[in-house]
């Protein structure tokens, strides 16, 4: 589909679908090197996400549908990844001005928008161990599908690929922000969980735009 209002409707409806499938796999994963809430803290903001995007009006552009998931996730997250992911979505809003659609142009700029805005939030730096290891291949890959000529769902899937690859290879690295930087070496050897939920979220908003 074209990405439009109702494609941001569509994907966040999925990534609630989709959280909500893996809280439990995203609980499990920060209860090993965090405090055991991701999945519940993230299944909670999109949930409140899917009701605040059924209130805007019908002429809503895609600018403001995503300010009002930033706006959402920060105020029902809490957390970490709260702030984070809502300063993720608040960044990705303003390359898109107040244009009706979405082109592939504007995803690229969107995507890396959300990830230089997690990153001037949080400070974390690739290899860290954090989101940011699954966010910074996903703009990688995304911009080079786009150079290539991909289509927006292309340029899509080509993220959310990056994103799940980005988030297994978080598994070997020591924690050096969040939480689990607490557990030093300790912390080798487990998946980042906010990675694994940036994978998940990459992946509905492919789905969405198919
Ligand atoms: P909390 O740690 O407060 O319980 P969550 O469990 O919801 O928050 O989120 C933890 C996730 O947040 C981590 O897995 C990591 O991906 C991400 N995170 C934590 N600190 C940072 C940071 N400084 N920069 C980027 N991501 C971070
Ligand atoms: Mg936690
Ligand atoms: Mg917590």
């Amino acid at each position: 589909m074209t990405l439009d209002t109702n494609w941001v409707k569509a994907w966040i409806s999925a990534a609630a679908d989709s959280i909500g499938e893996h809280k439990q796999e995203l609980n499990t994963l920060d209860r090993e090197i965090g405090d055991g809430d991701h999945g519940e803290n993230m299944d909670r903001g999109l949930r409140a996400s899917v009701a605040a995007l059924e209130k805007l009006p019908d002429d809503a552009t895609p600018n403001a549908a995503l300010r009002s998931v930033a706006m959402t996730l920060i105020s029902t997250v809490g957390g970490a990844s709260g702030p984070l992911y809502g300063t993720a979505f608040l960044k990705a809003a303003e390359p898109l001005g107040d244009a009706a659609t979405v082109d592939g142009a504007a995803l690229v700029a969107a995507l890396a928008a959300a990830r230089d805005g997690i990153v001037s939030r949080g400070k974390a730096e690739p290899g860290d161990k954090t989101m940011i290891d699954a966010w910074t291949p996903a703009v990688d890959a995304a911009r080079a599908a786009q150079e290539s000529g991909a289509s927006a769902p292309d340029i899509l899937t080509e993220a959310a690929d990056a994103a799940e690859e980005g988030a297994v290879a978080t598994e070997p690295l020591v924690a050096r922000k969040g939480r689990a930087s607490y557990l030093g070496e300790r912390s080798a050897g487990h998946r980042d969980p906010g990675a694994q939920s940036t994978a998940l979220l990459l992946r509905a908003a492919a789905g969405a735009a198919e």
